[in-house]
């Protein structure tokens, strides 16, 4: 736990839950993919990266969420150093309320904000102001949230961010926290084109083989997306009916978190049905209904 890796001359990750890159710009100066957490992990990466006589020259965030931009401000206070984000992301890093509201759906309740969307909002400049170095590359791996990016380093390493799940998280969690399903569909079939590099997601080991991830993501999503219909193929239903329908049949834990994340997700999957024009929906007694669309029955 919490080993410095080394996968090139120069490109090393973090081995912790949400892993951080690190990439040597020079024998005294490194970049971070990411800064972890929260402040007692951004330490541990301090001291870690302090015995090997390097100091952090800036940290590139892949998007906003608190796992990978909570040790921002820790590390930009104690080093000095900028962080920068792609656009959107670098707002809800700095402004990290929105962020709940925006997976909440309207003002999120305190537990929400302390327990998950725990980010400390720290300044964050935009991406297209980092001082990358020559051969390093920014890709856009937009899906999970709205802007989120992937980073090549010059010695072809890629850091893919949340972009998959491993297959252990996928039978766990079943319904992993997608913001947009129809780009995520397009940032897995491009994902598929980097087989054979070394690409390494946030929460699974690294891979060679990430043509295999994206395949069990994308079959992830079109479970979910069968599921959906077949739920509503019975009778008209809530938003909130349905979410509880797939969580009963995939056994997932009863938790308020876990639940407002889920329903979330569960929402963009039924707009997207619904610009495929598979769903529709009408209101009755002012409560929101989801069926399926007239052409469709
Ligand atoms: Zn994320």
């Amino acid at each position: 736990m919490f080993d410095l890796i080394k996968l090139t001359e120069k490109t090393y990750y973090f081995d912790i839950p949400t892993k951080i890159g690190v990439y040597k710009l020079d024998d005294k100066n490194a970049m971070l993919i990411d800064s972890g957490i929260n402040a007692k992990t951004a330490s541990r990466v301090l001291k870690i990266l302090d015995s090997k006589g390097l100091q952090v020259a800036f940290i590139v965030n892949t998007h906003s969420h608190t796992d990978h931009a909570g040790g921002n401000r820790f590390i930009c206070e104690q080093t000095g150093c900028k962080a920068y984000a792609p656009e959107v992301e670098d707002m809800l890093i700095e402004y990290s309320d929105v962020e709940a509201t925006l997976v909440y759906g309207g003002f999120p309740c305190r537990d929400f904000r302390k327990k998950f969307m725990n980010t400390e909002s720290s300044k964050t400049y935009p991406l297209k102001d980092a001082p990358l170095p020559q051969g390093m590359e920014i890709f856009p791996l937009h899906g999970h949230t709205a802007h989120m990016i992937g980073v090549k380093t010059p010695d072809d390493v890629y850091f893919i961010a949340d972009a998959v799940n491993g297959k252990n998280t996928l039978d766990k969690a079943k319904i992993c926290y997608v913001y947009d399903i129809d780009t995520q569909f397009e940032t897995l079939e491009k994902l598929k084109e980097l087989d054979g590099k070394l690409c390494v997601p946030a929460h699974t080991d690294p891979t060679e083989n990430v043509e295999y991830l994206a395949k069990i993501n994308i079959e992830n999503l079109l479970e979910i997306r069968k599921d959906i219909l077949s739920i509503i193929k019975e009778s008209p239903k809530t938003t909130e009916e349905i979410t509880a329908q797939l969580c009963k049949k995939y056994e997932l834990k009863e938790d308020f978190m876990g639940l407002v994340m889920v329903t979330s997700t569960v929402r963009s999957h039924l707009v997207s049905l619904r610009h495929k024009g598979l769903l529709d929906w009408f209101i009755e007694d002012y409560i929101h209904y989801w069926k399926i669309a007239e052409e469709n029955i």
